[in-house]
């Protein structure tokens, strides 16, 4: 199978998807999930928290207020959204924009781990707290987690532990979730030299 096969095939599984409350919600009000979008060959994975209003109905990922931010930090560094792949670790969306409970983020995260056993980013770099957790259990940085206004814009070593048994290196970033800098203008700033940390370090990989 080639990628774009075994895309559509997470894609098909999360439609069909069973045993989720979300879900069951989004065939009920008819709204989409969001699998990803961007390159398959990408060197850079954004990986966001779930779905808000605007993508659960475009089944598109941020593509609302805080897809705008994203779109001028990725523009502020120099990086072009179709060169990417945007994901979420929960790929539907839960109810009233509440945080993704924990069962949620268990049953959605297989998904993305095949995602980046797919794609093989050089770089994974998270959107916020969720995914920036996640990605550090699942991925052997445990012993590294602090509060995000500690690790963001820092970088480390992850490696996938492959369906080919070999596995693949990326580089791991931890950013400030996107839409936590529409009315901050600190963090924008904060969040915009992360993204040149980020676009320096594809220069070098
Ligand atoms: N917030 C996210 O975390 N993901 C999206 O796709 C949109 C908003």
């Amino acid at each position: 199978m080639d990628k774009t096969e075994e895309l559509r095939k997470i894609k098909d599984e999360i439609v069909d998807l069973k045993k989720s409350a979300l879900a069951d919600e989004r065939r009920a009000n008819g709204t989409l999930p969001v699998i990803g979008e961007g390159s398959h060959d990408a060197e850079i994975m954004f990986v966001g928290e779930a779905p808000g209003e605007n993508e659960a109905k475009t089944g598109r990922p941020f593509c609302g207020r805080a897809g705008k931010v994203l779109d001028s930090l990725l523009e502020s560094a120099g990086i072009k959204r179709e060169d990417v792949y945007i994901t979420n670790i929960v790929k539907d969306r839960p109810p009233k924009n509440r945080d993704p409970l924990p069962e949620e983020i268990e049953l959605y995260a297989p998904f993305l781990d095949r995602q980046i056993e797919i794609i093989k980013p050089k770089v994974v770099a998270t959107l916020g707290r969720f995914s920036m957790e996640y990605v550090m259990r699942r991925y052997g940085l445990e012993n590294e987690l602090a509060p995000i206004s500690t690790l963001h814009g820092k970088t480390y070593q992850g490696r996938t532990l492959s369906i080919d048994s070999q596995g693949s290196t990326f580089v791991f970033i931890p950013l400030y979730h996107p839409a936590a800098a529409i009315y901050n203008q600190h963090l924008l700033d904060t969040l915009k030299q992360d993204f040149q940390i980020l676009k320096d370090l594809t220069n070098h990989i």
